[in-house]
């Protein structure tokens, strides 16, 4: 037991010496929901007992190789142009780091900024300046008129990201428009497992204080 729990130690060092992303290979019930036959994928509801769990949970890398995760992205941002201005895997129940952002610092595409779609992003730098800004998602239905949910969080003023696009290309890039790092800022923390919300009471209760 002991022996079997130390090789496996020393099988995660080179991984995360290296900084290389972990991940697994879709599983058979990912696959099935990310090609479902539906229209559109369904989004999540954090009132939903069930719902709740999935975008309660941390999600984990993926392999950028894989294109089956493009083909999620795609389908993901076609469920959000709708009415977001962006969205994570977990909200449409896949625990994986995709995420899908409406570019609202680049110019637009037959009337629209364009989206885009990454891949195990993480926020590796944050501005010291925070601004309390209007928020909402996808998964917290008419949520303003949820006691105790009002519509805005405390954001960084920009970030710097570092995430694979989708041709598998690692890149690190500063996000100084403040709506768009809002955007990143809030679709990086679903794959956490945090809700704006949680971070309306976290800054309510540091500036109270
Ligand atoms: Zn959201």
């Amino acid at each position: 037991m002991f022996r079997s729990f130390v090789v496996f130690i020393l099988a995660c060092i080179p991984a995360f010496m290296s900084g290389q992303a972990k991940y697994t290979a879709v599983t058979d019930a990912e696959y099935a929901l990310i090609t479902s036959p539906d229209d559109k994928l369904r989004i999540l509801n954090i009132f939903d007992s069930s719902d709740s769990i999935v975008l309660r949970t941390p999600s984990i890398d993926v392999d950028v190789s894989d294109t089956i995760w493009n083909y999620l992205a795609q389908r993901m941002c076609l469920v959000a142009q709708e009415e977001g201005v962006g969205i994570a895997a977990p909200q449409v129940g896949i625990n994986r780091k995709v995420i899908c952002v409406q570019r609202w610092d680049k110019p637009e595409i037959d009337g629209e900024h364009p989206w885009e779609f990454y891949f195990n992003p993480r926020i590796v730098e944050y501005s010291d300046s925070v601004a309390r800004r209007g928020d909402g998602c996808l998964s917290v239905p008419d949520g303003g008129n949820y006691p105790a949910i009002d519509g805005f969080s405390y954001r960084a003023t920009w970030v710097k990201v570092a995430y694979y696009d989708a041709n598998g290309e690692f890149h690190e890039e500063k996000v100084d428009h403040q709506y768009t790092a809002h955007i990143f800022q809030h679709e990086i923390d679903h794959l956490n497992a945090v809700m704006f919300f949680d971070r309306q009471k976290e800054k309510d209760a540091f500036f109270k204080n």
